[in-house]
Parts: structure tokens; C-alpha cells; sequence
């Protein structure tokens, strides 16, 4: 993956990390308007690195194994809003099952 891309989506690592810890109502507004759910494609766990280590894959679908533990805020919250849905479209052509 190119340095261009890694810095986008690094840039989308973070704005959710501080939306998370300083603007809750943003991430809440958002998520009740979100549609859709997930299927579990894997995309959003390889937008920090090449691959999260938590993340497995089994008959084409991913599950993370910390799903049940403690999991960094960014992983329960994706996607928060449209930008998100553009960070993982850079990855993947295949969409996300959420959608706004
Ligand atoms: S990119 Fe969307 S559909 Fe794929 S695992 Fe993440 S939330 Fe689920």
C-alpha cells in the first residue's frame, strides 16, 4: 500500500480516536442515523496496519478475537459517518454492509 494512502487513512484513525474521547454526541448523532450492519468483510480492521492481530478469518468471514474483551474504541464505534465509509472504500471495492 502506498505511504499517500496509509497517511489517509492514519488521518481517519485518528479523527475517530478523538472523536471518541472528546465529542461522544458526534459519534452518537451519527450511529443512530447509520444503516445497515455488518458483514464482517474485515476491511475496517486493516485500516490502522496492514492487519489488525486481533483480527481471524473463517469461511471468508472475520471475527476478532478480543470481540468479547476489551476492544479499542475505534473498533466498536466504525463507521461513525460517511468519511469512513470513504477510509475503507480505499481498500476495498467490495462495500461495507453499513451505510448512511
Ligand atoms: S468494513 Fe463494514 S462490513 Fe466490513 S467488517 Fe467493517 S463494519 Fe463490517
Amino acid at each position: 500500500m502506498n505511504l499517500n494512502i496509509r497517511v489517509f487513512l492514519l488521518k481517519g484513525v485518528l479523527r475517530r480516536f478523538f472523536l471518541y474521547m472528546f465529542n461522544r454526541a458526534y459519534i452518537q448523532k451519527n450511529t443512530a442515523r447509520r444503516k445497515g450492519s455488518c458483514k464482517r468483510c474485515g476491511v475496517c480492521c486493516r485500516l490502522f496496519m496492514t492487519q489488525c492481530v486481533y483480527l481471524r478469518f473463517e469461511n471468508g468471514r472475520s471475527s476478532c478475537i478480543k470481540y468479547k474483551g476489551f476492544r479499542m474504541p475505534n473498533c466498536g464505534i466504525f463507521p461513525i459517518d460517511e468519511r469512513d465509509i470513504k477510509d475503507r472504500d480505499a481498500l476495498s471495492n467490495i462495500p461495507c454492509g453499513y451505510y448512511f
